[in-house]
């Protein structure tokens, strides 16, 4: 089978790497990014080394036209997109345009969130829904119609969280519980990368997406709180006691259609006191801003210009110590019982990095990009449309993370979240 793999950063360096592990599904890849070089040079230390058929393409994925042309070109059984969010839709249309099913790591949001067109319908939906991170499902969900017609897969967020998060939701359900009532989607990174401050994946997206207010789902509706503003401290298996913070996060939204009698969903993420200080003052001072200012004559974009000062996540592999601890807590009932059950994946920094070069970040986003992809590929999961990964049967997902790298440990009495 032939994969168009869109980006070379750090979590398409891992899923590519992993990809080329697999080389009896994934006969061809073409690798295009924005950077050819970059491409070129991932390409060049794999080909010795894997039988799967490589080569490169230089692409603006923001580019309608250019890309489609790319895409048709290649003729690939499936794209995934581990670029940028901002360039979903775009991708999207080629591959409708194209015939080729298409896969993602997160959800569509702007890159200018100034543009008055976007602006109107991103406010009615902050008032309709109630939470007003920039991210949302509402503009990929609207392509459902035209890829079932197509007879296309389109397969949203296959990294860890969104991702495998969903994925042991389905677990869950589907060998756990009967029904399901609160959902708590914990994500621990307890590595260390000696840097007074640094995002463990692309800046720009991480602080926009960690510094929105804080929202979850309860009783069917939406609940919004300033953000950092709900603190709570948990004891994770081998990382220890960490402050973890509840934020918005994407797929709660997806998890709240798709298991509807569920009456609680939350998602807290740990970080540091250090973090969170940097943090605030970049936002005091305007650095997270995604408005232009203009700067002896030219146009930047704050946010952008922090980007380019702050450690590429991509070369935090060897430096970064320590374990991430990544899972959901569930609670529910089986046989008419109450009962609770915890189900997460723990993965250790240099482990990753001796692996394929990248820390467990990048690792745990690209592994699962690359068991989805295989997924697709071997119509394990096949269904026309639009879907969130736990629209489809968990088993073999969870049978390849396995085996790929992401193994998973099970705690039927875990210490609750209050
Ligand atoms: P990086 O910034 O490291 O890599 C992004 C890549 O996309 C770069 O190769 C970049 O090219 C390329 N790119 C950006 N814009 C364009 C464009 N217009 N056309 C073509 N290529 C482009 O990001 P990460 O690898 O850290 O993250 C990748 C994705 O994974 C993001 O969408 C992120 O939100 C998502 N993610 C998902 C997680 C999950 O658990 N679901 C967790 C972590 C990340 P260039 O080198 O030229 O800049």
């Amino acid at each position: 089978m032939k994969v168009l793999v869109i980006g070379c950063g750090g979590v398409a360096g891992v899923a590519i790497r992993k990809c080329c592990q697999a080389s009896d599904v994934f006969t061809e890849l073409c690798i295009a990014s924005r950077t050819k070089e970059k491409c070129d040079a991932l390409a060049a230390e794999l080909a010795p080394n894997t039988d799967t058929k490589i080569t490169t393409a230089q692409v603006d994925a923001g580019n309608a036209e250019e890309l489609s042309a790319l895409i048709c070109s290649v003729g690939p059984d499936l794209v995934m997109n581990i670029a940028l969010p901002y360039q979903d839709l775009t991708i999207m249309d080629a591959c409708l345009a194209c015939g080729v099913n298409y896969m993602d790591t997160a959800n569509y949001e702007p890159e200018d969130t100034e543009d008055p067109a976007w602006r109107a319908a991103y406010e009615k939906r902050c008032r309709e829904k109630g939470f007003s991170a920039y991210f949302d499902y509402s503009w990929q969900w609207a392509y459902r119609e035209k890829f079932e017609k197509a007879g296309l897969t389109a397969l949203l967020g296959c990294g860890f969280d969104p991702g495998v998060s969903q994925a042991y939701c389905a677990w869950a359900r589907k060998h756990e519980f009967d029904t399901i009532d609160t959902i708590d989607i914990l994500d621990c990174n307890g590595g260390d990368h000696g840097y007074p401050f640094a995002t463990n994946f692309n800046p720009e997206i991480n602080l926009r997406e960690v510094s929105a207010p804080g929202s979850y789902w309860e009783d069917g509706r939406w609940v919004e709180v300033p953000a950092m503003s709900i603190k709570r401290v948990y004891d994770f298996d081998q990382v220890g006691r960490r402050d973890m913070y509840l934020l918005h996060h994407e797929e709660i939204e997806s998890l709240a259609v798709n298991i509807p009698e569920v009456k609680r969903i939350r998602f807290f993420m740990t970080f540091g006191q250090s973090y969170l200080d940097h943090m605030r003052c970049l936002g005091d001072v305007g650095m997270l801003s995604t408005a232009p200012v203009e700067y002896e004559g030219r146009e930047i974009v704050p946010i952008q210009f922090l980007k380019v000062l702050l450690p590429d996540p991509a070369t935090l592999g060897p430096r970064t110590h320590g374990k991430t601890n990544i899972g959901c807590i569930f609670t529910g009932k089986k046989d008419g019982q109450d009962k609770a059950y915890y189900i997460y994946n723990v993965s250790d920094h240099q482990a990753c990095y001796r692996e394929v070069g990248s820390q467990a970040v990048s690792y745990t986003t690209g592994v699962p990009a690359m068991c989805g992809a295989m997924m697709l590929l071997t119509g394990k999961w096949a269904a026309p449309g639009v879907h969130t990964v736990e629209e489809f049967d968990p088993d073999p997902f969870m049978d390849a993370l396995e085996r790929y790298g992401l193994p998973r440990t099970e705690n039927r009495s875990p210490v609750l979240v209050e």
